[in-house]
């Protein structure tokens, strides 16, 4: 069978991450517990969280001339990605999210670098792979003028355009029009509009509505359909709705109705909160087929 071919457009950050037993007042210097470094970006988590389930997955974005740079190419190329739309832009920092892990909660502090750099016009450098997509999945962590571009070109080539509306921001009318999904975790939802919540009812089959445990839920026409999670022992959530988007647009691209490709996705996004991490837990198809059957 043909793999289904995906583009990612979006942000590819490192993350790096320290634990403490509690957070520096400011102006203060503490010690910290643990230090890691961790390839992210909702763009690039996606990006991995697809090709595991075995699409050709091709991202679109940019990373800086710097050692993470450098690294999170090498790591997206161990996961299969193809990376002829990744340029390294010169005198710019690669995106970075600085997190600080300390009394059971996470501050992050996110800089764009590079991710900020991924304008419309470096979009429509890569019309073409666009329009030889299945599906292209998108977030908000580049320039929103630059995901409403790549619906556009979604739109004028009938290629499947899947919004993942994180971090949550007024979205155009045009990339809402321009959208088939949009899947917006609970808190999000509320933040979408200028008018405030996004309805269900009003996006019949185009907004899909995560929320965590409690799976995940859409308006069919007639009725509103909720779809429970599976349940897991969960362990870290992180990256939870990367691995959902990831698995939702590969059962997009293999034509699955939409419960059944919100089931899938349920399925693989409940196998990666088992495991540490938002890549670390994302499942491969094999792995999400012996959880079914
Ligand atoms: P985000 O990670 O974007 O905040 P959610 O928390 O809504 O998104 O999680 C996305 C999806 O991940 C859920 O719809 C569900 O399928 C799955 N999921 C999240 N948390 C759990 C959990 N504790 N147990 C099982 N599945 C989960």
């Amino acid at each position: 069978m043909k793999k289904p071919v995906v583009s990612v457009v979006g942000s590819i950050n490192m993350d790096l991450v320290v634990s403490a037993s509690k957070r520096p007042i400011a102006g203060e210097t503490i010690l910290g517990n643990d230090f890691q470094i961790i390839p992210g970006g909702k763009g690039a988590n996606q990006a991995v969280a697809i090709s595991r389930l075995g699409a050709e997955v091709h991202m679109i974005g940019r990373v800086g001339e710097d050692t993470f740079g450098a690294n999170l190419i090498e790591f997206l190329e161990k996961e299969s990605i193809f990376l002829g739309g990744v340029e390294t832009l010169p005198d710019i920092s690669s995106g970075v999210a600085v997190v600080t892990l300390a009394d059971q909660d996470n501050d992050i502090i996110v800089v764009q670098g590079a991710n900020k750099y991924v304008t419309p016009d470096y979009i429509r450098k890569f019309e073409k792979q666009i329009a030889e997509s299945d599906v292209v999945l998108a977030q908000l962590e580049i320039p929103i003028e630059s995901v409403d571009e790549a619906a556009r070109l979604c739109h004028k080539y009938g290629t499947t355009f899947i919004l993942d509306p994180a971090p949550a921001q007024e979205l155009p009318s045009s990339l809402v029009e321009y959208a088939d999904y949009i899947t917006p975790n609970q808190s999000e939802l509320s933040q979408l509009t200028s008018e405030g919540m996004m309805s269900l009812k009003q996006y019949p089959q185009k907004l899909i509505v995560t929320e965590g445990k409690s799976g995940v839920m859409y308006f069919d026409g007639n009725d509103i359909i909720k779809i429970s999670s599976y349940p897991v022992k969960a362990v870290d959530t992180t990256g939870a709705g990367d691995t959902f988007n990831g698995a939702f647009g590969y059962a997009i691209s293999q034509k699955y109705d939409l419960q059944t490709a919100c089931e899938f996705a349920n399925a693989a996004a409940a196998l990666s909160v088992t495991k540490l991490g938002a890549q670390g837990g994302m499942p491969t198809m094999d792995e999400v087929k012996e959880f079914l059957y």
